[in-house]
């Protein structure tokens, strides 16, 4: 599967280990490193030995790897950089830097299931040319001769699974792709979505009654298919507005010199719950709510803030497309200052924004300058 991003956006949470192929950072999600440990335990009760049982995982990982890198090189083609890969579940997730246009999106989509093909096309060339046909029963009677038989179909799996015309996988993006050249992104996505939720649902009810780890891997589709729809929602609603447009302009500040107690007072008597603090005209640091109540607990209400606040915050220019740092406010309670030439314009939180949101799906147009 491959994801697009806009930067600047947070690191991936829950994510383990890193190392780096073709450039590209490689993570493992914790929740994939349970998925391993499961596989090796119920494989080692089947009849295979436990070496060629570990091939055949470590064959399979590969396997998604190699279709994440695939995807990785031919954005790269675009110029578009692949910020990291990270291995969920139900296989690896490329995030792009930024998001790819349909004809981008249509090839960078493809190429993943293409590269698992290729990976089943050669094992079956290897073996014909050893006089041996494919047993394509192979994955269900696994044993210690039919390794290349089932590392083989297991990437037919891999490419028939991510074709499937439905988000998040890449099918779902290809479908994107050829719709958007008849309507709009959104309407593309939300046909594309609609689709992957539909496919989650069938899955999971299939798998409730049949097969318990299918409904495992439909609650991912299903969770993967609503955040897109989410994510592009928020795109169409923001593209092509400058983030000032959204900011709040009247805030207050506190100073080098405020005390703990004096920002629990503007705590309390604000809705404002994050507060740059100022030396002179230039800022210094960020003090949110959860540092404020740090401070308090920790060095008490007659101490300086700025033992308390953080001095790393993120701040964004105010012609900045609004769209392009939703990534950035995705949480609850996230906060970016706007700046420029080093002035204090405005603040920018996930509050404000998402009531902009809502102010904006019910028509409302965004003031001018
Ligand atoms: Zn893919």
């Amino acid at each position: 599967m491959a994801e697009e991003r806009s930067t600047p956006r947070a690191p991936n949470p829950g994510a383990v280990g890193s190392v780096r192929l073709m450039g590209v950072p490689i993570r493992l999600h914790f929740t994939f490193v349970l998925l391993l440990i499961f596989l090796v335990v119920i494989g080692l009760g089947s009849n295979q030995s436990p070496g060629n049982y570990t091939l055949f995982i470590i064959a399979l990982v590969v396997s998604v790897l190699l279709h994440e890198l695939g995807h990785a090189f031919v954005s790269s083609l675009y110029g578009i950089r692949t910020e990291e890969i990270v291995m969920f579940p139900i296989g690896g997730v490329a995030r792009l830097e930024r998001p790819a246009k349909p004809s981008e999106e249509f090839w960078i989509a493809l190429t993943g299931p293409v590269v698992n093909l290729a990976i089943a096309g050669l094992i079956f060339v290897i073996l014909y040319s050893q006089n041996r046909a494919v047993n394509f029963f192979a994955l269900a009677n696994p044993g210690d001769t039919n390794l290349a038989d089932r590392i083989a179909l297991g990437n037919l799996i891999l490419a028939g699974f991510n074709l499937l015309p439905a988000f998040p996988m890449d099918g779902g993006r290809m479908l994107r792709a050829i719709l958007s050249r008849l309507k709009s992104e959104y309407d593309a996505t939300r046909i594309a979505t609609w689709s992957g939720r539909m496919l989650a649902i069938s899955m999971g009810l299939y798998g409730f009654i049949y097969m318990p780890m299918l409904a495992f891997v439909a609650f991912f589709i299903y969770l993967g298919a609503a955040n897109e729809g989410a994510a592009s929602r928020g795109r169409s609603l923001t593209q092509g507005i400058p983030v000032r447009a959204a900011m709040m302009t009247e805030y207050h500040t506190l100073t080098h010199g405020s005390t703990i107690r004096d920002a629990a007072n503007l705590l309390l008597s604000t809705s404002q719950q994050d507060f740059p603090v100022m030396l002179g005209d230039q800022v210094i640091g960020l003090l949110g709510r959860t540092a404020l109540l740090r401070g308090m607990a920790v060095e008490g209400p007659e101490s300086y803030i700025a033992g308390s606040m953080e001095r790393e915050f993120n701040s964004v220019p105010p012609d900045k497309d609004l769209s392009e740092v939703l990534p950035l406010m995705a949480h609850a309670g996230a906060c970016a200052l706007v700046m420029q030439d080093g002035k204090l314009l405005g603040l920018l939180t996930s509050e404000n924004l998402s009531q902009f949101l809502l102010l904006r799906s019910v028509g409302l147009q965004p003031a001018e300058g």
